[in-house]
């Protein structure tokens, strides 16, 4: 159910279809700053509800990522790293709470193994099996990680 409703355009708001691996640009005004769309409604409801049986990493959020089926892949165990509460930062910032996000806790200790994650899913499922990143090290790493889990060949510049 993860599929977009569609695509909508930033610039004229335009809506258009998703389509998996077809570059995103808007059919009316060419531009590229498209949002995808999901239902929201239906999720939001899931949420509230505390999204009871899911993952406790990022794949508990699942209906909001571009896989048509993700209960068929092998996914990479991205997300779920820990919040941290800040002593000292939250009065300087002028908040009640400021809290970290630790990506150490990641299969790399990388904020890229997220992208890595999704992106090796999407091809998987859409049946890309070779694929190129430019990357000056940590993504470069995430997505071999990732790729490695799913057994794919991607090459790295
Ligand atoms: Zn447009």
């Amino acid at each position: 159910m993860a599929k977009p409703k569609f695509l909508q355009c930033a610039v004229c708001g335009n809506q258009q279809p998703y389509e998996p691996f077809v570059p995103a640009i808007c059919k009316k005004c060419e531009s590229q700053w498209l949002e995808a769309s999901y239902d929201y409604e239906t999720f939001k409801r899931d949420i509230l509800r505390g999204l009871p049986g899911r993952p406790t990493n990022m794949w508990r959020f699942q209906d909001v990522l571009p896989l048509s089926d993700p209960s068929a892949l092998d996914l990479y165990p991205a997300g779920g790293t820990p919040l941290w509460l800040s002593q000292r930062f939250a009065p300087k910032l002028g908040h009640d709470r400021v809290y970290f996000k630790d990506e150490r806790y990641g299969p790399t200790s990388s904020f890229k193994d997220r992208q890595a994650a999704v992106a090796v899913a999407a091809m998987n499922e859409g049946g890309v099996r070779e694929a190129v990143i430019a990357s000056t090290g940590n993504a470069a790493v995430a997505f071999a990680a990732a790729c490695a889990r799913a057994g794919s060949n991607f090459g790295f510049l």
